[in-house]
């Protein structure tokens, strides 16, 4: 299929085309949904965890041809039940990294595809190989996805249910994931492919294993670039973007990222812990970056801090909360002119080939 100039549209703009006559194709469309734009740990005002659905089909169907969930953290579930998207319709999830504010949606969301879709198609789970860090931990993505149901079978829950329906998965919600690791590398390389969707990774900075994505279809594209930081651990650098990122970006019609506000840094007063600050990408340099990478669409997710919170954690932002003005501009300091999409959860944009 030709590659087409592309419309953008705001959710609240959208009208879904109805059954198209004459035998005439709708557009191919790729929506992406943030469904958790809390950063970190802490838990404020219902956010969910960081998480991103990047959808891809036809006007008709409402892009849903392909779902395509980036990141899982809390309360991922119900946020997809609030736009209609059941944990049973989930082609795909990738990880960043598997922080529990990025992974702790995945075990509610493949224990009820477990309960009620047993019987497939399986989930496949994209995410790094393990990395043995210099300390002698291992970051293990495929550790965390096989042992999901661990407390579950081993209170007795997962044996009681198999009784009462034999059907489902004898091992329990793991057993439905499709796990896919791949070795990360600077490089971008195709991790996972269906019809016209393509998914690149780059290894990305933040911790041992954490990844960035591409995702490629006939109606645009986006970078998801997860809590990807400079490799360069703190100043002095150029910037607090990847440079991986920044290069996977180029030309793409959106980058999603996780965002720090300059109130946390060290100049502050809120005492945030400097290594933390260094090992995200600020709103000015994500604009910085946006700019150079000739991205037109910049939406910033995993707030560090949400709107309005008097405190990430124990740490307290200077003045109170932050608005949507603040981040939006931090962005504008980089001299981004292009259009930020700050949340709130379930925040969209479409793209549509024309
Ligand atoms: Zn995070």
């Amino acid at each position: 299929m030709k590659r087409s100039k592309q419309r953008v549209l705001g959710a609240a703009l959208i009208a879904l085309m109805g059954a198209v006559s004459g035998g005439a194709q709708a557009a191919p469309c790729l929506e992406v949904v943030l469904t958790g734009v809390q950063g970190g740990p802490p838990v404020f005002m219902g956010q969910a965890g960081a998480g991103t659905l990047v959808r891809y089909g036809s006007e008709e169907n409402n892009c849903s041809d392909v779902l395509l969930q980036f990141d899982a953290g809390r309360g991922t579930t119900q946020q997809l039940s609030k736009i209609g998207v059941p944990a049973g319709k989930i082609t795909a999830v990738f990880f960043s990294h598997i922080h529990s504010d990025h992974s702790e949606g995945l075990p509610a969301l493949m224990q009820l595809r477990w309960h009620f879709n047993s019987a497939g198609p399986k989930v496949d789970m994209v995410c790094s190989d393990d990395v043995t860090t210099p300390k002698g931990y291992t970051m293990s993505c495929r550790g965390f996805g096989e042992n999901i149901g661990a407390a579950l079978i081993a209170s007795g829950e997962m044996a009681q249910r198999l009784a009462e329906n034999p059907k489902r998965l004898p091992g329990g919600p793991s057993e439905l994931l499709n796990i896919m690791t791949f070795e990360a590398s600077p490089e971008a390389q195709v991790v996972w492919s269906k019809g016209d969707v393509t998914v690149t990774a780059v290894q990305s900075r933040h911790v041992a294993g954490h990844a960035s994505y591409r995702v490629d279809s006939p109606a645009g594209s986006v970078v998801i670039g997860g809590d990807a930081g400079n490799d360069k651990p703190a100043p002095p650098r150029d910037s607090s973007t990847s440079a991986q990122v920044e290069a996977l970006a180029q030309g793409a019609d959106i980058v999603v990222h996780s965002v720090i506000h300059p109130v946390m840094g060290p100049d502050g007063t809120s005492g945030f812990p400097p290594p933390i600050y260094h090992r995200q990408s600020t709103a000015t340099d994500l604009g910085a970056m946006s700019m150079r990478a000739g991205v037109a669409n910049l939406m910033l997710t995993h707030h560090i801090p949400p709107l309005g919170a008097a405190r990430q954690g124990p740490y307290p932002i200077e003045g109170g909360g932050l608005t949507a003005d603040d981040y939006v501009s931090a962005v504008r300091d980089s001299g981004y002119e292009g259009n930020v999409v700050i949340g709130p959860d379930l925040s969209k944009l479409r793209l549509v080939a024309e």
